[in-house]
């Protein structure tokens, strides 16, 4: 019997490259999104396999699946600082009750459930390097809040299933990841910084770039989540690179490996921007046997060759094509 896995946010840069791993995994993959962030464009070489349903659903109202479920990952969220401005509340409302539906579900059909948290639990961080143990330094009003905060409870609620009723939970929290498929136009550095060096603009570093950040390839990421899907460590586990850069020298990166003739130019630091950012990884090295293999030299050129071969009329906005035929409502 082949395992079945439900997969939340499966059109989003991190969904996306789920589903085809558990694809590839010989797993039947049932993909659910609502489209605000996620993109079709990133699935629609999955639509011809058999193995793969596509469900256009916003997982912030009940959720139904029929049939027997294994294993559930909650990857919904926007995710970049520009989308939470944006739609504040669906941010919210996927990351508690979106959540809370998908516990009740998993709790129902008796599955292992993986949610997607986030380094930013950590807020502007006054322990460097972050290790799961710290606690955080939140801004619970900022603009980041709406984020920050959903993926708080998110935690608190799937450890309350967890203790309350037996749930098997899995809490992974992300640290900046990056790779083919993040969206040109999400304003996360990495897509800002390539869209401008394709388009000939000057590359926009916000405050004077000694804030820092620790990137990891997305091939990296997914085998950290995989790992902790089949673990039995029920607690919080950071998967993420460790390797930092400040923003300013890795503009000057981009621009090395682009070409580009741009220079850089400086923009007001946004609102709570974390200074400093880097995962402690020691408890996914020792508990998963995991960690990162691909260098950022490597990681960031497979990156701009995704970005540099999108069609034109991508570099601003994505394309809209007709999926309807594909689509379970
Ligand atoms: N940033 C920047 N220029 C841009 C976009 C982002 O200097 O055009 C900075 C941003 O202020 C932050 C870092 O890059 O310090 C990473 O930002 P991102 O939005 O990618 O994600 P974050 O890690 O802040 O959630």
């Amino acid at each position: 019997m082949k395992k079945r896995i439900l997969i939340t946010g499966a059109a989003g840069f991190l969904g996306s490259h789920l589903c085809d791993r558990y694809i590839a995994e010989g797993y039947e993959v049932l993909g659910m999104d609502n489209l605000i962030t996620g993109d079709l464009n990133n699935i629609e070489h999955l639509f011809k396999d058999s193995n793969f349903e596509f469900y256009h659903h916003d997982v912030s109202k009940f959720v139904h699946v029929s049939g027997d479920l294994d294993y559930i990952l909650h990857f919904a969220s926007p995710a970049s600082p520009i989308d939470y401005l944006k739609i504040p509340i669906q941010t919210l409302k996927v990351g508690s009750l979106g959540t809370h539906n998908l516990l009740g579900l998993a709790k129902e059909k008796n599955a292992r459930i993986l949610i997607a948290s986030t380094s930013e639990v950590y807020g502007d961080p006054l322990v460097h390097p972050q290790t799961e143990d710290y606690y955080g330094n939140v801004n619970t009003i900022g603009p980041r809040g709406v984020y920050d905060e959903a993926k708080r409870f998110q935690e608190s609620i799937t450890m309350a299933y967890h203790r309350f009723h037996g749930v098997e939970t899995r809490i992974a929290r992300i640290f900046n990841t990056y790779g083919p498929r993040m969206r040109l136009n999400d304003g996360r550095v990495i897509p800002a910084f390539m869209g401008q060096a394709l388009r000939g603009e000057d590359l926009t570093v916000f405050g004077d770039g000694s804030q820092t950040r620790s990137f990891c390839y997305v091939e990296d990421e997914i085998e950290g989540f995989f790992k902790l899907l089949q673990s039995d460590y029920s607690l919080p586990v950071n998967i993420g690179n460790p390797n930092e850069i400040t923003i300013l020298d890795f503009a000057k990166e981009i621009i090395k490996l682009t070409g580009t003739d741009q220079k850089i130019i400086f923009k007001p630091l946004p609102v709570d921007d974390p200074l400093q950012r880097q995962p402690d990884i020691s408890k996914a090295k020792k508990i998963l046997q995991w960690e990162p293999k691909i260098n950022r030299e490597i990681g960031m050129k497979k990156t701009f060759e995704y970005f540099k071969n999108l069609p034109p009329d991508q570099f601003l906005k994505s394309e809209h094509k007709d999926f309807s035929k594909h689509i379970r409502k």
